[in-house]
């Protein structure tokens, strides 16, 4: 029996929590990682429609990109969508687990994809990913040993090493190393577990660089294009209908691209730095495309548009998953078409 715990570290494997956001959510958000799971669903974003069509395709576990549960959650409330969404969800038993910035940052993952669309060569990160990594320091006032209070967050696992010490002065000392995703979290879990007993705590960021992981991907067309041509091509490979550009320079010719699935303004500058000639992203506003129109073509496809590929790539990831040596589940894409922006 495969169980939504099992996905759940695949999925991990492939984009390590440790490459996600500080600030976002991923991994297991609805649903117990003890349910046994038989069907797959792989998603953007997780609508009131994409959770009918799981329903109605027998399905117990919905892979989306973008989290179902992102801003702290104050209420549950069943007379607004998001909260009837939940609900029905929960009463379907149908988990789900969000494979977001981690999904962006990990080799092989969403911009390598997306930049293996738009057949660059030689890609590395655009913004390797780095600092990852913390040591938090808990002080513990004398006293009994704190491990009894604290079992949960001294248990290690493959993101956070831990160990124990007494101090000269009869004080403890408890010395987590972990991601800065989890280290954020782990504050207020030890806040909680020891109370009045916790003297102080002290984060020091730690130096670690992954260069093959990180936001974005810059590589190089096997032959320069004009503007033009690049435009055209990238519509053609991503299937967009329509995208938005920087004016064209009539001389520029396009070669080194940089590329950055769905908002991707605060990445416009480390393009420039890389020396690209085009930006392939979404969400650029109209003050991006004014203040850097003569530094780079910037090429908007829409967040959808850059992001779509998540849902291919992630049923690849799961369809090729050793567990389906000998557990096979299926693995779904979604029908449901969730771009929520039309071209009229
Ligand atoms: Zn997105």
């Amino acid at each position: 029996m495969l169980r939504i715990g099992d996905i759940l570290s695949g999925l991990l494997q492939w984009a390590p929590a440790s490459l996600a956001w500080d600030r976002d959510n991923i991994g297991l958000l609805l649903g117990s990682a003890e349910a046994e799971v038989r069907r797959v669903l792989v998603c953007l974003d997780v609508t009131p429609d994409v959770a009918k069509e799981a329903a109605e395709r027998d399905v117990q576990c919905i892979v989306a990109h973008h989290p179902i549960i992102f801003h702290p959650l104050k209420s549950i409330r069943t007379d607004s969508t998001s909260g009837a969404l939940i609900a029905d969800l929960l009463r379907d038993e149908i988990s789900v687990i969000a494979m977001h910035t981690n999904a962006d940052a990990t080799h092989g993952g969403l911009n390598s994809a997306l930049g293996a669309a738009l057949l660059l060569e030689n890609m590395r990160a655009l913004d390797p990913a780095r600092g990852q990594r913390r040591q938090v320091l808990f002080r513990v006032s004398e006293g009994e040993d704190p491990t009894e209070s604290c079992t949960h967050v001294l248990k290690a696992d493959e993101n956070r090493t831990c160990a124990l010490r007494r101090l000269e002065d009869g004080q403890w000392e408890i010395d987590v190393e972990t991601t800065v995703w989890d280290a954020s979290g782990l504050k207020s879990t030890m806040q909680h577990a020891l109370g009045s007993r916790l003297v102080a705590m002290h984060t020091i960021a730690l130096e670690d660089k992954l260069q093959n992981h990180g936001i974005g991907a810059v590589g190089r067309l096997a032959e320069a294009m004009t503007a033009e041509d690049f435009t055209a091509f990238v519509k053609k490979q991503l299937d967009c209908p329509i995208i938005r550009t920087t004016p064209f320079l009539s001389e520029a010719r396009i070669s080194t691209v940089a590329v950055s699935s769905g908002a991707g303004s605060s990445y416009v500058e480390a393009a420039v730095r890389a020396g690209a000639d085009a930006l392939v992203t979404g969400d650029l506003t109209h003050h991006t495309f004014l203040d850097y129109q003569h530094d780079i073509l910037l090429v908007d496809a829409g967040h959808y548009g850059t992001e779509k590929l998540f849902i291919r790539l992630c049923s690849e990831v799961l369809s090729t998953m050793p567990f389906q040596d000998t557990q096979k589940i299926d693995i779904l894409t979604a029908r449901t078409d969730t771009n929520p922006i039309r071209f009229v």
